[in-house]
């Protein structure tokens, strides 16, 4: 009986050990994979508003055109350079937070008016109105913060919100405090996340593999920079979605200043 037992009990941490390897290899596998999407996401979200903007400033210089539809290359040359900008500005900053040098600047912010401007200017970029914004914010919150890189979280999820949803677009802005923590939700009406995303959507690189994820350009590289942001400044980001096709809701909780 003792035999058996003890060749039972290396039988199981074989097994174990196996197992162990083998969802190492798995996730080791993932990410090799996530890497290897990652890259050409990456060329293509490069290529093509370069591509655009060649054709763009080709047109303006050798065509005569008129003022309207002068206008109109110039707004779609604008959305090229916001597209770019973003991605650039993502990639620096996860070059930044692998090196350790993210060194954020934390300064007493009153958080409403911030984040006003914040919304409205990413909303102007995008097209006026065409987040179809509503906000909803509370006054007299103040948060110790990095202004530059916390505009950048929200730049990204309000990006998504675009992103993700069809039009009309319907999103939410809400600013509150629960005496700890000031509280900001962005809420849209789009495609939502499944239960088995939710927790995935915040790790490096990752998308979810639907198609309505595969006809939109992104890299994967957004959220996961808002999750190192918001915990540099010791709070918390999650994610919450009714179900796939209801829409989602990013809540950010960063600590009040210190009174
Ligand atoms: P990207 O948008 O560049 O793919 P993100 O890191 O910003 O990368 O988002 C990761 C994934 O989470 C997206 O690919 C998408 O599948 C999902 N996602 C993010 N925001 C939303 C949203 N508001 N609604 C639905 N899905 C979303």
């Amino acid at each position: 009986w003792r035999a058996a037992g003890e060749a039972a009990v290396m039988v199981l941490a074989v097994l174990l050990g196996l197992s162990y390897i083998y969802r190492k290899l798995n996730s080791e596998m993932e990410l090799m994979l996530r890497q290897r999407n990652f890259i050409a996401s990456v060329t293509h979200e490069l290529k093509t508003p370069i591509a655009s903007l060649r054709v763009w400033i080709e047109t303006l210089y050798t065509r005569e055109l008129g003022p309207e539809r002068r206008a109109r290359i110039q707004k779609l040359m604008d959305g090229d350079l916001v597209r770019l900008t973003e991605l650039v500005g993502n990639l620096l900053e996860v070059a930044r937070a692998d090196a350790g040098s993210l060194d954020l600047k934390f300064e007493p912010t009153e958080v409403a008016p911030w984040l006003r401007e914040v919304v409205e200017s990413m909303d102007h970029r995008l097209g006026t109105g065409s987040l179809g914004l509503n906000l909803q914010l509370g006054i007299g919150i103040h948060a110790d913060m990095d202004r530059r890189a916390m505009g950048q979280v929200m730049d990204n999820l309000l990006s998504n919100a675009f992103k993700y949803a069809p039009e009309p677009r319907s999103t939410e802005i809400t600013l509150d405090s629960d005496g700890e923590f000031a509280i900001i939700t962005v809420t849209d009406r789009g495609n939502g996340i499944s239960a088995r995303e939710l927790p995935r959507v915040f790790q490096r690189f990752y998308r979810v593999g639907d198609e309505m994820t595969r006809q939109v350009p992104g890299t994967g590289l957004g959220l996961f920079l808002c999750w190192e942001i918001v915990t540099l400044h010791q709070g918390h980001i999650k994610a919450t979605s009714p179900g796939p096709g209801l829409g989602a809701t990013f809540t950010i909780r960063i600590p009040l200043s210190p009174r």
